[in-house]
């Protein structure tokens, strides 16, 4: 990550930058703000910098040795510390963020921009809390404490260091105070107030502020394609936070996927339409998808069931449903009624629970598929005297 490619933040950019060129690198640094801010990426490109063999004035070059293996985040000298728990692929009791170091690569290249919510789904936390435990401050001194390999530091980038025990955080309050020589500590951080005393006492702070409305539409309209007006409307709700903006553009995109895949498959069922249903079960079964995207798909699936309710049986129902989505209903709404939406209701549930338990995707969805053949010809009983 180059500084070239941090959305905004040209305050704290420059801080960092004449810092280096002044020789007042502070060997234990906090970043604070919120992940959507861009901490981490500053972090990163800030290690770039420090480290490239070939830098101009205000940017890394990004294509020395240095640069290539910090841009990959598989530099010798660079390691990661972050918030993590056992799952179902790491179940010892002495787990460290070297069990999770692969989870976080993707996550950082993926979503260098995610808050821990986003790092919690990458490694199947489900509703458990993750933290930074004692083994992990042991594991760091022990890096810590090894020579650099290639660069003239080495560095530690703690992600989210309010998650240490008071344990952790004592461990390495030494190694804060007293680092070994060449080391480059940078703590980032949401809230500096969870974060004990003695350690942000020992560390130089930088605050990183919210995004401006004109940086965040710039970066939307350049790094995600957008178009002006959509990333302006955007950038307007997304309170400076490019994480949080992020976010609501894939939320949209997924939900307008969910919607084609909604309208087919109720088209498959309706028509009880074996080939069509078995195509439609392939699609959803398949491994993009993730276990948490087929969970997604059932909430979105029993909201447009509600929705079909609500518009059947409220006048001038205030639905949140427009576009698209409204005048399919329009037309699907009638199938839905009194005499099937619990039966709906129940089957929708079920599934979620039976994927939410890692059952075999294509059992799931085509069972729910022949019990949906038959639960949209349930005909509405009338009132005859
Ligand atoms: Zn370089």
């Amino acid at each position: 990550m180059q500084f070239k490619d941090v959305c905004g933040q040209a305050k704290a950019k420059q801080k960092l930058i004449e810092g280096y060129k002044s020789g007042r690198v502070s060997h234990a640094q906090l970043f604070v703000g919120k992940n959507g801010f861009g901490g981490l990426p500053l972090a990163l490109a800030y290690v770039q910098f420090i480290s490239c063999a070939n830098k101009s004035e205000n940017d890394s070059c990004g294509t020395c040795p240095s640069c290539v293996k910090i841009q990959k985040l598989a530099h010798p000298d660079l390691h990661f510390s972050f918030p993590s728990n056992k799952n179902e692929n790491v179940t010892h009791k002495h787990y460290t963020s070297d069990d999770f170091v692969e989870e976080f690569r993707t996550f950082l290249l993926e979503k260098p921009y995610g808050n821990l919510n986003d790092w919690h789904q990458q490694i199947n936390l489900e509703n458990k809390q993750s933290l930074i435990n004692v083994d992990e401050s042991q594991s760091i001194i022990k890096k810590l404490n090894l020579k650099p390999y290639e660069s003239q530091y080495k560095f530690l980038i703690m992600w989210m260091p309010e998650r240490m025990n008071p344990e952790a955080a004592n461990k390495l309050l030494k190694l804060i105070e007293e680092p070994t020589p060449n080391t480059l500590i940078l703590l980032v951080a949401e809230d500096q107030e969870q974060l004990l005393v003695t350690i942000t006492s020992r560390t130089q702070i930088l605050t990183i502020p919210p995004l401006g409305e004109t940086e965040l539409g710039t970066y939307l309209v350049n790094q995600h394609d957008l178009e002006q007006g959509e990333a302006n409307r955007i950038a307007a709700l997304s309170d400076g936070n490019l994480g949080l903006a992020i976010s609501q553009l894939e939320k949209k995109e997924e939900e307008e996927q969910f919607f084609n895949l909604f309208k087919d498959w109720m088209r498959a069922c309706y028509k009880a339409d074996l080939v069509e249903m078995n195509r439609w079960v392939e699609e959803i079964s398949k491994s993009s998808y993730g276990r948490e995207g087929r969970k997604r798909f059932l909430e979105y699936a029993l909201k447009l069931m509600r929705e079909s309710i609500l518009k059947n049986y409220t006048e001038n129902h205030l639905s949140r449903i427009v576009g698209d989505e409204s005048e399919f209903l329009g037309k699907f709404a009638p199938f839905i009624h009194g005499d099937n939406i619990l039966a709906i209701t129940e089957v929708l549930n079920d599934a979620h629970m039976h994927i939410s338990r890692n059952a075999y995707a294509k059992i799931t969805f085509m069972d729910m598929s022949m019990k949906f053949a038959n639960l949209l010809r349930v005909k509405k009983r009338t009132f005859v005297d």
